[in-house]
């Protein structure tokens, strides 16, 4: 049976990784909307080859580029924050949520209003949104599947069970490429270094992310809006290998994990197939071969971000749209080499302690809080 499929923030690594699965069962799918930021090219040349509907530029200074690749392919293009809404809102079986940042939170939202399923990965939509994104979830019917591999090992072990009867959620961290790293060497740490991750081979944003932490943080507010357990029932636990995704304990003592290759197109196949199963092409786990697996507890005087981002789950209302708002502003700061890496978790915890908005109950009233707490982090630096 044919599934269709839409894809916001196709040319990402995550698009790609759920492409390559895409291209493995051709025939299954039947893909409708690709989108990206700009990369006209790349993004012509995916949308050829799964002959897509339409491919949607959010940069309108790339739509020519984009018009001119699929000139002649009946293909149909587009630019904008709007054509990209309704690219997202177009019937598809299955809409996968794969752009980096706040910038997907409306598309999401309007892929979210239709009622269908919607397959998560970019998960700064939901730290700044939360309530407002959980509320539409409700409200539409919608099956929102978690593509963050944590959260949808999360999902898996949840499988059958009852929330009421978990004790605790752990989230694994692999603790990143600096996690034994001193201050002084955290101080010095360069974007080249932080964008290379030891298991995992993602986006610039999310590395920057593993690197501080910040992942595990966001995450954290992920799991308390994904999974109702009380986020006091949420914990994290450093897992260098990655082979463990995330685990849950059962109140009989029981605790069930999900074990997999630290490959994206586990989690992502999971989605696609959900409620069955597809394959994929990952090797399977060698767990002879790996040895051990070594978990210690975090470290979050050199790594503050969790305690940070569990700070902002406490405080709830606008805190996790105001912690994430800013850590997008520090990192892209870090990346283009203004900033020191240890000063990215400084301006965090500074914005937010001077950040008091009110709890945001729209997606409008989201977006002002992340637009209000992005310029209160580019004062800060400017003053610095
Ligand atoms: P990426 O940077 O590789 O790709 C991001 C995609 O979003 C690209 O298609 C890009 O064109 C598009 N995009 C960027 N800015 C945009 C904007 N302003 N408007 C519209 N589109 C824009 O990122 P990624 O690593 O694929 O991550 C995507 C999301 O998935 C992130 O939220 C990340 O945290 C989450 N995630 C990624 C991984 C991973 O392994 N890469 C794992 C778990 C979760
Ligand atoms: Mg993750």
């Amino acid at each position: 049976m044919t599934r269709t499929l839409s894809i916001l923030g196709a040319t990402g690594s995550i698009g790609a990784s759920t492409l390559d699965l895409i291209r493995r069962e051709r025939d299954n799918w039947r893909v409708v909307a690709l989108t990206a930021n700009c990369q006209a090219r790349e993004l012509a040349a995916l949308a050829r080859e799964f002959s897509a509907e339409v491919a949607v530029v959010a940069d309108e200074s790339c739509l020519a580029e984009l018009r001119e690749a699929l000139s002649g392919t009946g293909i149909a293009t587009a630019a904008g924050l709007a054509a990209l809404i309704e690219a997202a809102a177009r019937p598809a079986d299955i809409v996968l949520a794969a752009i980096v940042g706040t910038a997907g939170l409306a598309p999401t939202m309007a892929a979210i209003e239709q009622g269908r399923i919607v397959a998560l990965a970019n998960k700064e939509a939901l730290v700044s949104a939360g309530d407002v994104m959980t509320a539409a979830v409700a409200r539409c019917g919608t099956t929102l599947l978690p593509v963050d591999s944590e959260h949808n090992a999360i999902f898996q072990c949840l499988a059958g069970n009852d929330v009421a009867h978990v004790r605790s959620i752990t989230l694994t961290a692999s603790g990143g490429p600096f996690r034994d790293w001193s201050h002084a060497q955290l101080a010095a740490a360069t974007p080249a270094q932080a964008v290379r991750h030891p298991n995992w081979d993602m986006g610039a944003k999310i590395s920057v992310d593993s690197a501080t932490m910040f992942n595990k943080g966001l995450e954290l507010i992920e799991a308390h809006h994904l999974f109702p357990v009380g986020h006091e029932r949420l914990r994290i636990v450093v897992h260098p290998q990655s082979v463990v995704h995330s685990m849950v304990e059962y109140r009989d003592g029981s605790t069930l994990a999900q074990l997999g290759p630290s490959d994206m197109r586990v989690p992502i196949a999971n989605v696609l197939a959900w409620p069955a199963r597809m394959d994929t092409p990952c090797a399977p786990l060698d767990l002879a071969a790996l040895g051990e697996l070594t978990f210690r507890a975090p470290d979050e005087e050199r790594f503050p971000a969790t305690a940070l981002a569990r700070a902002a789950v406490q405080a709830g209302g606008a805190a996790p749209a105001v912690l994430n708002a800013a850590n997008e502003i520090a990192v892209a700061a870090f990346l283009a080499g203004h900033i020191p890496f240890t000063r990215i978790a400084a301006y965090v915890a500074q914005v937010l302690a001077q950040t008091a908005l009110p709890a945001p109950a729209t997606l409008a009233e989201v977006i002002a809080v992340d637009a209000e707490a992005r310029s209160r982090a580019r004062a800060l630096m400017e003053f610095a």
